[in-house]
């Protein structure tokens, strides 16, 4: 079974999220259930970098051409458009921070190099990530191959205008409101999620969401006229790169002692919360901002790391004034490795979350998830209720609600719990116990590709 895999990102060339992560942790997850996945990526100088043993395919595109090769422990196409990818910047927005005017064109070649490379390499199945490969699916029908559209995010919908679509390739007849139009322009997630055999995303509960209007930002009547062939397989975690580096709670003490040190904060007898994340109104951290004072009044401490939203950002700033809050605002792999050693508990009051991953990091690593009750971390924590302590089964607090309210009583939650030592070390145990494989996932994914190809 060969399976192309198709992204604008794979851990460690090019990640901007979570999605990342997936992409490049699923051929190695997928290879013991028979599933040799070869991932086609944009020829963004930070891979055309790292491409060893690098071969041209003889595909015939209009905007580059498409090389085999290896990086980073991964069997690679690429798709070397220098005017396309190859630019300073990032890998959706300019220096500025703005979007690339051609985002539709680049990701448009992307997609069209998918099936030209399906073809030649034989595969089986096309696995299309995201609206950046939303068109992959559409172009793979044309020959009749078969394919899968993971929805990593369905606020993100790779939207273009009417006049776009001759240099998107598009046909006129994908230009229907059954296809790729959506609301009088180009939606390419909304074409992927049309025509794929099967379109999956990355949790139970997200599937279920994407089709209440709640939460499928007007892709939800879609979902729903896809029915049954929609799928919520939840991500797992690569459990080397995320190896804690202790095998008991106890073991977590000098990480966090350093990680205390490292944000300039002092030893406290209460939590030290951490939070790794985008900071966007997706992730709810502005309710963190106004519920800080539940947690630090009582002798918790806060250290942050992230990037995104400028008013997000400039608030943590402020509250980095508080003695017991740490901010660093940027991005930094190898200190969120530390933060998730170090920590006691993670917060994550996500207004949305398809999967989530650092929750899963979090449960590894027996710092405790605080987190909102959508999406993946809905289908990933048990919450510390009465009748899961007593059953020694919690792994987390989950909010009832995405209030400031909310979190500031699973603040207060947190802090009474991390004060009985018993309970809370049972809480870690448990976490670092709960399976975040993809052991499970991989599985599904493999059946489903058997299925769609049968
Ligand atoms: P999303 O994809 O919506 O951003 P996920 O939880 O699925 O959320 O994945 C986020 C990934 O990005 C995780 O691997 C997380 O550790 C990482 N991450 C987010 N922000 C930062 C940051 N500022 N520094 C380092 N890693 C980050």
């Amino acid at each position: 079974m060969k399976v192309l895999s198709v992204a604008s990102e794979c851990v460690p060339l090019v990640k901007t999220g979570g999605l990342a992560d997936v992409v490049g942790a699923l051929p190695r997850a997928l290879a013991p259930h028979g599933v040799e996945m070869r991932t086609l990526l944009p020829g963004y100088g930070a891979v055309m970098d790292a491409l060893e043993g690098a071969e041209p395919l003889e595909v015939d595109l209009p905007e580059g051409r498409v090389l085999g090769g290896r990086a980073a422990g991964l069997d690679l196409f690429v798709l070397d458009a220098p005017d396309l990818f190859a630019r300073e910047g990032g890998a959706y927005l300019d220096p500025e921070g703005r979007d690339w005017p051609d985002n539709p064109e680049r990701f448009a070649a992307l997609s069209l190099a998918a099936d030209a490379v399906g073809a030649i390499w034989g595969a089986d199945v096309i696995h299309a990530h995201d609206w950046q490969a939303g068109l992959a699916p559409l172009f793979a029908r044309r020959r009749g191959g078969p394919s899968v559209m993971t929805i990593h995010n369905v606020a993100f919908q790779g939207n273009a205008p009417m006049d776009r679509a001759g240099a998107m390739h598009l046909l006129p007849e994908d230009l229907s409101g059954e296809v790729a139009e959506y609301w009088g322009q180009i939606s390419t997630l909304k074409a992927g999620i049309a025509v794929a055999d099967a379109v999956t995303t990355v949790s139970p509960t997200y599937a279920a969401e994407l089709a209440t209007d709640d939460f499928g930002m007007g892709l939800a009547g879609l979902i729903r006229h896809r029915g049954a062939d929609v799928h919520g397989i939840l991500n797992g975690i690569d459990t080397e790169a995320w190896a804690p580096p202790y095998g008991d709670p106890a073991g977590k003490a000098a990480h966090r002692a350093a990680l205390l040190a490292e944000f300039g904060l002092p030893d406290t007898d209460g939590p030290l919360c951490v939070v790794v994340s985008r900071l966007t109104l997706q992730k709810g951290l502005d309710l963190l901002l106004q519920a800080l004072p539940a947690l630090v009044d009582q002798g918790g401490a806060l250290a942050l790391l992230g990037t995104g939203d400028v008013a997000i950002e400039a608030g943590f700033r402020e509250a980095a004034s508080h003695p017991l809050v740490g901010v660093r605002i940027g991005y930094d792999e190898a200190l969120s490795h530390r933060m998730m050693a170090g920590g006691d508990a993670i917060l994550i009051p996500s207004r949305f979350e398809p999967c989530g991953l650092t929750q899963l990091y979090g449960l590894h690593h027996g710092t405790v998830p605080v987190v909102a009750n959508v999406g993946g971390l809905a289908d990933t924590v048990i919450d510390a209720n009465d009748a899961a302590l007593r059953a020694d089964a919690a792994t987390g607090i989950k909010l009832r609600d995405v209030t400031t309210h909310e979190l500031a009583r699973a603040l207060h939650k947190t802090l009474a719990l991390h004060r009985n030592k018993e309970v809370w070390t049972g809480i870690q145990r448990r976490g670092m116990a709960h399976p975040v494989g993809w052991d499970v996932s991989a599985a599904e994914y493999a059946a489903l590709y058997r299925r769609i190809s049968g």
